[in-house]
């Protein structure tokens, strides 16, 4: 899983920026988030209302009257970790409310820290901030409350992420994401057309479209229609998608079922509306061990697939996530995906060795891999993927890319391209001819240096 950046972790970063500090008498809320973009985007959700209503956010545990902290609950290590955060601040300052994914385990956070204030689950908002006010009771002051109109983002300003969706209608083994999060249910179109015209009004350049199946959005809602700028879009992630595209910032999509529809989201990208990126989460490439899994579309010829959506545009940028050593992986099937992968030759990936999570189904399987072999096959398939990215990356040299700005010091700028996500990906870094950019600002630069990760460019032009 990855990190919230250090905004949402006062134990990591505790000069941390947060917007706005407290007035004499303000009451004033610390916030640490763990956990998935998903998870961020509930936590920027509930500071955003705290804001409206009058509070202020600290950036360290003293400051703060009372600490939310917003679990993960995904792996058993992402567990440990929650309860490590709420322990430490409860030593830090006394007042912890627990919400997230783990917060659906009341019984598991209580047994463990018996003094938390309340316990509720993932996406809970009112009863987050039910909490909040007992604990800490709002003192609204019309005149200086005023929350900008985009709302509170804890990522920075120039890009957001915007969730669409919440919970999934599947049930792949290794996950317990459906039973604590819930069924699919998705946000009505025009909603999040709003959310992000707002969005870009506020001075965001790139949304980050988040939920935990993508390509499914709408499914649950039937597809229904909203109006929407004197017409009608339908909760789709086709026509969702090239609404975003309409809005002038950069739309980047995450967490993409490789569904026949995907097809369609292809030209978009061809034509410039949407990036041309897909982060589409494979897990594996032996129908034996997609099964096992009960992955949806387990069945697809991803290859194939994969091939055509390079024929419609050739500069995609596919990015996937991989679990080895899964219960019952035999050799076989191992060499079966890393074949599959030197074919498909994906740009960006990660990979996870398999582990049990308590309430997956997988635990019961047969036939679990031992942790040395899983950590041989992880080390093969990191070789492997490091290998291809390296050679990828040596092919952009010498090329034009356009990147987008995320921060400037001394030493130069760090940049991402169009193939980049933040926190995930790589990097192009610039670090001559960097005076005057600023974070949001997007130009022209010519790839000089490559490594096995990141680039390294020159600016020639906004
Ligand atoms: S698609 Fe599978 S892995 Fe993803 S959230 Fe749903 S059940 Fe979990």
């Amino acid at each position: 899983m990855s990190q919230n950046p250090p905004e949402l972790r006062p134990d990591l970063a505790p000069a941390a920026r947060l917007e706005g500090a407290a007035r004499p008498g303000q009451p004033t809320i610390g916030m640490v988030s763990l956990g998935c973009p998903k998870a961020l985007v509930d936590s920027e959700r509930i500071l955003t209302r705290l804001r409206a209503e009058g509070y202020a956010l600290s950036p360290d545990y003293a400051g703060a009257d009372a600490v939310i902290v917003n679990t993960c609950g995904f792996l058993d290590s992402a567990k440990a970790e929650s309860l490590e955060a709420i322990g430490e601040a409860l030593s830090e300052n006394g007042r912890v409310i627990v919400t997230g994914c783990l917060g659906a385990e009341p019984d598991y956070i209580t047994g463990a820290h018996p003094t938390v204030q309340a316990v509720t689950g993932p996406h809970q908002y009112e009863q987050v901030l039910d909490a909040v006010h007992a604990a800490v009771p709002p003192a609204p002051d019309p005149f200086v409350d005023l929350v900008p109109a985009s709302g509170v983002s804890l990522t920075p300003r120039h890009y957001s992420y915007l969730k669409i969706s919440e919970g999934c209608n599947h049930k792949c083994r290794f996950c317990v994401i459906p039973d604590m999060r819930g069924r699919l249910q998705s946000r009505p179109a025009h909603a999040v057309l709003r959310e992000a015209e707002k969005l870009v009004e506020g001075g965001v350049r790139e949304l980050l479209v988040i939920s935990q199946d993508t390509s499914a959005y709408g499914v649950d809602r039937k597809h229904d229609a909203q109006p929407w700028k004197g017409g009608d879009v339908r909760s789709h992630i086709t026509d969702l998608s090239r609404e975003l595209g309409r809005l002038g910032a950069w739309v980047r999509l995450h967490y993409v079922y490789p569904y026949p529809h995907v097809r369609e989201l292809i030209p978009l990208m061809a034509e410039g509306l949407v990036l041309p990126y897909l982060d589409i989460p494979f897990q594996h490439a032996h129908p034996d061990t997609l099964r096992r899994m009960a992955r949806p579309a387990a069945a697809a010829r991803t290859l194939d697939e994969i091939a055509r959506w390079r024929e419609i545009c050739p500069d995609i940028t596919l990015r996937s996530t991989f679990i080895v050593g899964y219960p019952g992986e035999t050799e076989d099937e191992f060499q079966t995906l890393l074949d599959w992968l030197e074919e498909a030759r994906l740009d960006r990936i990660g990979c996870f060795q398999y582990e049990n999570v308590a309430g997956a189904r997988s635990n019961a399987l047969p036939d679990h891999v031992p942790e040395a072999v899983k950590q041989e096959r992880w080390d093969r398939f990191m070789q492997t993927a490091q290998r291809i990215s390296e050679e990828k990356l040596a092919a952009r040299v010498g090329g034009r890319e356009q990147v987008i700005v995320d921060s400037v010091d001394d030493e130069g700028a760090v940049c991402r391209t169009k193939s980049d996500a933040p926190e995930i990906d790589g990097n192009l870094f610039i670090d001559e001819g960097f005076k005057g950019l600023s974070p949001g600002d997007m130009l022209t630069v010519e790839v000089d240096e490559a490594s096995d990760y990141d680039l390294w460019g020159r600016p020639v032009g906004s």
